[in-house]
């Protein structure tokens, strides 16, 4: 295959996930749960990028985010770009920034924490420089390997 016949197939309907830190995209597929996609996604894994020097890319036809997969997605890449298509036009253009908060998105890493115990939702506080999350019930805080790994 020469490099004339690669080509990332623009989406008409659906997002495109820009500026995603190098590295993240595969952790985006896996908590979209799209290893078996419906609808075609293309990715891109450390691309270059004017802004970024490099960066990977995520391109979801048909699909738009849920509240929640954004706020996962804002935990692992904040500074991403969430673009709806529609029709093959962009028609917004969102900054995905951190969440405040973390309602039900990441599970507590404290085997003696309350809130799988009792079956509660989970709640995390987020702090910013660098990024915590600290369990409402527990107090524990996580760093940002393991809010990664929290997030269900
Ligand atoms: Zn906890």
């Amino acid at each position: 295959m020469n490099e004339s016949d690669i080509r990332l197939t623009p989406i008409k309907n659906g997002t495109v996930l820009d500026h995603l830190p190098v590295g993240t995209a595969l952790k985006i597929l896996e908590i979209l749960q799209l290893s078996k996609p419906e609808k075609a996604v293309t990715i891109a894994i450390n691309t270059e990028s004017k802004k970024m020097g490099r960066k990977d890319l995520v391109f979801l036809e048909g699909k738009e985010l849920k509240k929640s997969e954004i706020e996962k997605i804002g935990l692992l890449a904040r500074g991403a770009t969430m673009n709806l298509i529609k029709a093959s036009e962009v028609k917004s253009k969102i900054a995905i920034e951190l969440p405040e908060k973390a309602i039900g998105i990441i599970k507590c890493m404290n085997p003696k924490c309350i809130s799988p115990i009792e079956g509660l939702e989970t709640k995390f506080f987020i702090l910013q420089k660098p990024l915590r999350a600290k369990c409402f019930y527990c107090e524990k805080t996580m760093g940002e390997k393991e809010i990664a790994n929290a997030i269900k």
